[in-house]
């Protein structure tokens, strides 16, 4: 029996053919790892929070880390995010942040501790979970939008 556990790699149902998109999460994702980003005091610290943008075209999370790291993404159907902007990635994430602003006084101080990097087209799921000899588990069987903290869950 084989586990496929290859993420969204998906070895075995990118082979076969079995990955369908959700039509109806064609997300997109800008994000990075800041350094010196606002943490909150007390039990609130690792606390994750979910920020929407003015007019909801859009939303970041903020999940501190350790080592004073925050990952920081905004997440926004492809159309809106990412088709017909010219900018790079870290543009885009500035003017999602400048429609932000909540966000803006906890990265007032802090500095992108990596590149920005895109995801898109990430909510995917096999039509098989399992076959003659193979079984997908986690990733390799489908992903869903990361709010909520699903992800780790399913794998
Ligand atoms: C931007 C983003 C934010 C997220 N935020 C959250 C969150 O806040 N909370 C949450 O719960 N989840 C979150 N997730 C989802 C979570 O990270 C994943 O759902 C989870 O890691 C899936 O676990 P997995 O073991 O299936 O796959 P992975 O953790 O991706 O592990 C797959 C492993 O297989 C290896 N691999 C791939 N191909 C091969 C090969 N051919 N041979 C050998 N090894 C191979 C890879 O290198 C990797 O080590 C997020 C995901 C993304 C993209």
């Amino acid at each position: 029996m084989i586990v496929d556990a290859t993420g969204q790699r998906a070895l075995i149902a990118r082979r076969l053919g079995l990955i369908e998109l959700d039509p109806k999460l064609k997300n997109a994702a800008v994000f990075t790892h800041y350094e010196g980003a606002v943490r909150d005091p007390g039990i609130d610290e690792g606390a994750t929070l979910v920020l929407h943008t003015a007019g909801q075209e859009a939303w970041f999370w903020y999940i501190p880390l350790p080592d004073d790291r925050v990952s920081v993404g905004v997440v926004g159907p492809v159309d809106y995010l990412l088709n017909g902007r010219s900018g790079s990635p870290e543009q885009i994430f500035a003017e999602e942040v400048a429609r932000c602003a909540p966000l803006q006084p906890r990265l007032e101080n802090a500095r992108p501790g990596m590149d920005f990097r895109v995801l898109r087209d990430f909510s995917y799921r096999s039509r098989q979970i399992a076959g003659d000899g193979w079984v997908l588990v986690g990733d390799a069987f489908g992903f869903l939008d990361p709010i909520y903290s699903s992800g780790v869950l399913l794998g």
